[in-house]
């Protein structure tokens, strides 16, 4: 089941989500439409604040080069309960955007890699280390669970250009 979204002016998009700790078949099927809800709204990643719930999950799948520049959507993977460590100090900044914050697009500068441990769907711990787009991906999401918003990480410039849309969003989705 599609789940509706929440935008910019909720407050549960500036709240710090909660750790899950039971996985019930409850948060199982809640999984399932947020990942259904993500696909539908072809986003490289979606996470349950986004959907109006303050649980600590998100779902990304970077997108993935099939060898001839072309991208594609890669595999869904879900993250339970996330913690991000030793980000690298080389970074890279690319052009972000985000289901919550319609029509709007900014320069993000982040960290090329990142470690993500996490719990599976079946509570199940596991850690990746992630460079280029798995890591920006994950690392946009998890930033949702903490009450950020990779507009608060574009340059002043942008986000003063952008402010008209951000005031325009808020009055038409709340
Ligand atoms: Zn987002």
């Amino acid at each position: 089941m599609k789940l509706p979204l929440t935008y910019y002016g909720n407050p549960i998009l500036r709240q710090k989500a909660e750790p899950v700790t039971e996985i019930t078949d409850e948060i199982r099927q809640f999984i399932k439409d947020l990942e259904e809800t993500m696909i539908e709204k072809n986003g490289l990643g979606i996470s349950a604040p986004q959907v109006g719930s303050r649980l600590a999950i998100f779902i990304a799948r970077p997108p993935v080069d099939d060898g001839t520049g072309r991208y594609s959507f890669g595999p869904s993977k879900v993250y339970i309960n996330p913690k991000l460590t030793e980000p690298s100090s080389e970074s890279w900044s690319h052009e972000e955007a985000c289901l919550s914050i319609p029509k709007v697009y900014g320069d993000v500068p982040r960290p090329v890699r990142i470690t993500i441990t996490a719990l599976d769907i079946n509570g199940k711990e596991f850690t990746e280390e992630l460079t280029g787009w798995p890591a920006r991906v994950v690392m946009h999401e998890n930033d949702h669970l903490n009450g950020v918003l990779f507009i608060d990480r574009i340059s002043k410039k942008q986000r003063n250009q952008i402010e008209p849309l951000l005031r325009t969003i808020k009055q038409k989705y709340n």
